[in-house]
């Protein structure tokens, strides 16, 4: 790393020797996941530069578009909507943590039994390692679960410009109109913060920006279907993880470079394992870089993810805004409505994400479905059961995972999923 960065680092208020070791453990858990693949499309080249300089270039990218007046904000979760981001002329990044951090540091101000996801993002401010919600203008917290909502007061207090947005907890009448209520609200506090008044042009235009984002993606699951798959599971995974940090234009071109190469491979018939590999499909918590564990023992076992029912994954991308209105009420109404059909576990009751994971099993031909939990991830955990219901009634082969973010469970994971790609095969 230049010593341009360094000095970077420093002055976001980085601790250097921490994030020395978390760069070190991050650039060699990827070449040993990663890099390690066979016959990857070479299109992956781009997102491996992306993962090298996500704490270097991407940075340095953000400042600049700081220096020019935009404004960066963070996020922990996919209701924030990125269309109402941009178009105030500011920039989405996900902030989500999947790597323990400063471990110690985090169960002085948190319960021990909460969730990796929810320590890790306390790890990453504590241990003061994480250059993206260090360089953020605004922080947005959203009362999502329990843990997320009750360890955000405690954020707040560490997090100077954290901003809390309410979210419902029911697909009903009022739920729509509190989600409507809460981004209108986060639209006003963006345009005080950017002193950017949103217009009907700019509104449309991020619409539009993070629809391709979105279709971009689909074209990408959609050659995911076809046996033999032309791509892993696991770089189909870091695709998604990609999206929530790179600037979204580049971030469109390079997944519609690397499809027009996968779509050869697919007419070759040349996939990334052979046609009688298991294929798996991935359902529950998201996994945020650098969470890597689970794809990377299932691919290393013999079987292919070919879908992630997640909000890192389908669960967040899935269904596009309509950007035909013509006032910026009728496309908020719009924004709102594709995003009241986010089905996240916090909501009760949750069918839809049932029907989704068997429609997702369908269209992927999957032969099994690996449901990821975090520990002490109430909603997931508890909607797994019914999760379990709906795959046996269907007679869908399932295993459920419960883990956190520790390696010290790979062993006991390996074995348990090289059983369950067995029963599968
Ligand atoms: S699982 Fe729920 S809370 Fe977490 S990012 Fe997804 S929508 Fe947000
Ligand atoms: S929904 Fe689950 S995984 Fe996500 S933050 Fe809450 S407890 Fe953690």
């Amino acid at each position: 790393m230049s010593n341009d960065y360094r000095s970077m680092w420093k002055n976001l208020g980085l601790n250097l020797e921490s994030h020395d070791a978390l760069l070190n453990v991050l650039g060699n858990a990827y070449k040993d996941i990663f890099l390690s693949q066979k016959n990857r499309p070479q299109g992956m080249e781009y997102f491996d530069f992306v993962m090298s300089e996500v704490h270097g270039l991407r940075i340095k990218e953000l400042l600049n578009e700081k220096e020019s007046g935009r404004k960066i904000i963070g996020s922990y979760c996919v209701f924030v909507p990125e269309e109402i981001v941009l178009a105030a002329n500011a920039t989405l990044v996900g902030l989500c943590a999947g790597a323990d951090f400063a471990v110690q540091e985090v169960e002085k101000v948190l319960p021990r039994n909460t969730c990796s996801l929810i320590k890790s993002t306390f790890g990453f401010k504590l241990g003061k390692v994480c250059p993206y919600l260090e360089c953020s203008d605004m922080v947005v917290g959203e009362n999502t679960c329990d843990g997320k909502k009750k360890s955000y007061e405690t954020l707040s207090e560490i997090v100077s410009n954290f901003y809390a947005m309410d979210l419902p907890q029911m697909k009903s009448v009022q739920g729509k109109a509190l989600l409507k209520a809460e981004y209108i609200k986060f639209k006003e506090a963006l345009e005080k913060l950017t002193k950017f008044p949103l217009t009907v042009e700019s509104l449309k235009k991020g619409i539009e920006t993070v629809n391709n984002k979105r279709k971009a993606i689909y074209r990408l699951n959609n050659l995911r279907k076809t046996n033999p798959s032309p791509i892993s599971g696991i770089d189909s995974l870091l695709i998604n993880q990609v999206y929530f940090y790179d600037n979204p234009a580049r971030f469109t071109d390079s997944v519609n470079k690397i499809c027009d190469e996968l779509e050869q491979r697919v007419e070759k018939e040349e996939g990334i394992f052979s046609k009688s590999t298991p294929r798996l499909l991935l359902s529950g918590c998201p996994m945020a870089v650098p969470n890597w564990k689970i794809p990377w023992i299932i691919e290393t076992s013999g079987a292919l993810i070919v879908g992630e029912e997640s909000c890192v994954g389908e669960r967040g991308t899935r269904n596009l805004v309509d950007s035909s209105g013509n006032t910026i009420d009728a496309l908020i109404d719009a924004i709102v409505d594709r995003y009241f059909q986010i089905d996240c576990a916090i909501f009760t009751p949750n069918p839809n994400r049932l029907d989704h994971i068997l429609e997702m099993f369908d269209k992927y031909q999957a032969n099994g479905v690996i449901t990821y939990n975090l520990q002490f991830c109430q909603p997931y955990l508890m909607e797994n059961m019914k999760v379990e219901e709906k795959l046996k009634s269907k007679k869908i082969p399932n295993l459920r995972i419960e883990t956190d973010y520790s390696m010290e469970d790979v062993g006991q994971l390996k074995t348990r999923l090289e059983a369950f790609i067995e029963l599968v095969k």
